[in-house]
């Protein structure tokens, strides 16, 4: 923390990262920049009245680290952002009022889209196999109520290619939402729960298909507990080695599609070619758009962004979409599927969304 704190003192507002925050360049002003958010953070942690300004400046940042990317002194803004959301929530300041609301679904129900328990499964194709497995396939809250395409698709490729897994029925919330509003009590809290749990069950490696869930069992996990006994996976990471494995043969379907990086997968965590090996060697055409890879747009509704400040989320999505060359938009997060999908249809776009594990499916040979 100290180290985080000294480090906010090196920003010496050269403005390099300006053009690459998302939210500085939707709103061009500078209180909603990775220079406003460190002004922002030096105040309050040095008692100073805090302003509504200052409260929408450290809750607007998707934490998409590409101002890390360039900062000469790597100046950890997303970090900052988490700390700072920590203290505004001690203070009494936060959490913000619809995020009040997440957090009270989360406790309630168990998940953080308001889904009604009993049909968390909803999306599993066949009757529930109650079997055991050292792995579990975690679907996750966005892809069990909201966007069930991608957990159907994802089970059935993960089948289909013979991996062994095991899911839960009362799978429950990885606690990424509390963390992400800066409640670090109940996120360990649902941390331990969690792990606890995987102990129990002797659960040696999760299966994940969201960037958010992702994130949180593989970064957050080990940054509030210290450490944690299980492999964390995301499913683009295992998937053309399993292709391989397979024997698929390469052939053109003709099927094109414009592949989107989510931050917390590419940036983050540089997981760059194995999605589009995985689409190459279906046969699918990859197009990218012009800022790519490193580069990525943000969606907009991640860190909890999209709960609070849904217009963000909309302008930030809909760039993406007027800029992807190709129609049919594919991703490895429902979240940003979720995001992509609502900001279509409310801007009326022609573009078409998919999990990729919905595009890999349809293009594998039906004899696979
Ligand atoms: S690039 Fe780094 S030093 Fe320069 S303004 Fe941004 S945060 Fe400050
Ligand atoms: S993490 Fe992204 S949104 Fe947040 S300050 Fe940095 S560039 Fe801007």
């Amino acid at each position: 923390m100290t180290k985080l704190l000294e480090s906010l003192e090196l920003c010496d507002e050269c403005g390099i990262c300006l053009d690459t925050c998302p939210t500085y360049k939707v709103t061009r002003n500078e209180e909603f920049s990775p220079i406003g958010r460190i002004k922002a953070a030096t105040k309050l942690f040095q008692g100073a009245e805090v302003t509504p300004q200052m409260v929408e400046s450290i809750y607007n940042c998707p934490e998409c680290h590409f101002c890390t990317t360039i900062c000469p002194y790597q100046i950890d803004v997303p970090e900052v952002v988490a700390q700072c959301r920590i203290e505004l929530v001690n203070k009494g300041l936060a959490p913000l009022e619809r995020q009040k609301a997440i957090i009270e679904g989360i406790q309630r129900l168990g998940n953080s889209v308001n889904g009604d328990p009993s049909r968390r499964l909803d999306w599993l194709p066949e009757e529930f196999p109650g079997k055991e497995s050292s792995t579990l396939f975690y679907a996750g809250c966005l892809a069990s109520y909201l966007v069930k395409d991608a957990a159907t698709s994802a089970y059935l490729l993960l089948k289909k290619l013979e991996v062994d897994f095991m899911i839960l029925p009362d799978e429950g919330c990885c606690g990424i939402y509390y963390h992400e509003v800066g409640k670090i009590d109940l996120a360990r809290e649902k941390f331990e729960e969690n792990a606890a749990r995987f102990k129990k069950l002797g659960i040696k490696r999760v299966i994940l298909i969201c960037a958010g869930c992702y994130h949180c069992f593989k970064r957050l996990y080990p940054q509030v507990l210290g450490s944690i006994d299980f492999e964390v996976t995301h499913i683009i990471q295992l998937l053309p080695s399993l292709l391989k494995e397979r024997g698929i043969k390469l052939e053109e379907k003709g099927m094109e599609v414009t592949y989107h990086d989510p931050c917390r997968l590419g940036r983050v965590e540089g997981f760059y070619d194995q999605p589009r090996e995985a689409l190459r060697l279906c046969g699918v055409k990859v197009n990218e758009i012009a800022e790519n890879r490193q580069n990525a747009l943000c969606c907009g509704a991640g860190a909890a962004v999209r709960s609070v400040y849904r217009d963000l989320s909309l302008k930030l999505a809909s760039q993406i979409l007027d800029e992807a060359p190709v129609s049919q938009i594919v991703t490895p997060c429902p979240f940003c599927q979720f995001n992509f999908s609502y900001t279509a249809h409310k801007t009326g776009s022609d573009k078409k969304i998919a999990y990729i594990t919905e595009t890999i499916l349809k293009a594998l040979p039906p004899d696979l």
